[in-house]
C-alpha cells in the first residue's frame, strides 16, 4: 500500500516528484493546490471561498482543506493508496489526517521532506510563472511556510514517519532516490 505525504517549500519540486510517482506505482496524486486551483477556475463555492486566500499566499482555512481532502480520500480510486501533494500544510491538518488514517484503519503515511534552499526555490517560482508566483506572494508563501509547515517536520520526525531528501538536484536524480528509498522501507 503507498501512502505518502509531501512536505517541502513552494518550488521544492513536491508536485513533480508526486505525479511522476503515483504514475509509476498507479496511485491517484492528490494535490490541494490543484483542487483549489480548479475549483477557483470553475467558480465554485469551495472556489469563492478560497480564491482570496490562494491568490494573496495565504493558506486556506483547515477545515475548508480539511472538508475537501476528507472527501477526496473517500473515493475508489484512493483503494491501493496515494499521494499527497500539498496536504498537510498546518499541525492542525496532520492531526485530522491521522484521525482519518486511524477512523479507517489505514495505519500511517511515510512522510518525505523535499530539501531545497530559500534562494533556489525563489529563482524556480520565479521561472514557473503561475499567477500566485509573482515575488510578493512568493515571499509571503515562503514565510507561511516556514512558520505554518515546518514545525510538521518535527512533528513527523518523533513520529519516525520522516525521510529527508536533497532536492536540490536534478528532476531524475531526486526521481530516482525517491524510488530507491521507498522500495527500501
Ligand atoms: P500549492 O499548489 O500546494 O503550492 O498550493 C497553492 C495554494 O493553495 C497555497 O498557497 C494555499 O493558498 C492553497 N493551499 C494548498 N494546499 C493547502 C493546504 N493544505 N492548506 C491550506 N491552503 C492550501
Amino acid at each position: 500500500m503507498t501512502r505518502i505525504i509531501f512536505l517541502g517549500p513552494p518550488g521544492a519540486g513536491k508536485g513533480t516528484q508526486a505525479k511522476t510517482l503515483a504514475d509509476h506505482w498507479q496511485v491517484p496524486h492528490i494535490s490541494t493546490g490543484d483542487i483549489l486551483r480548479e475549483a477557483i477556475k470553475q467558480q465554485t463555492t469551495l472556489g469563492l471561498k478560497a480564491k482570496n486566500y490562494v491568490d494573496g499566499g495565504h493558506l486556506v482555512p483547515d477545515l475548508l482543506v480539511q472538508e475537501l481532502v476528507e472527501e477526496r480520500l473517500q473515493r475508489a480510486d484512493t483503494s491501493s493508496g496515494w499521494i499527497l501533494d500539498g496536504f498537510p500544510r498546518t499541525v492542525s491538518q496532520a492531526t485530522f489526517l491521522d484521525s482519518l488514517l486511524q477512523k479507517n484503519n489505514l495505519g500511517t503515511a511515510m512522510v518525505i521532506n523535499l530539501d531545497v534552499p530559500d534562494d533556489v526555490v525563489v529563482g524556480r517560482l520565479l521561472e514557473r510563472g503561475r499567477r500566485d508566483d509573482t515575488e510578493d506572494v512568493i515571499r509571503r508563501r515562503l514565510e507561511v511556510y516556514r512558520s505554518e509547515t515546518t514545525p510538521l517536520i518535527d512533528y513527523y520526525g518523533d513520529r519516525k514517519q520522516l525521510i529527508v531528501i536533497d532536492g536540490n538536484k536534478s528532476a531524475p536524480e531526486v526521481t530516482s532516490n525517491l524510488k530507491d528509498l521507498i522500495v527500501s522501507c
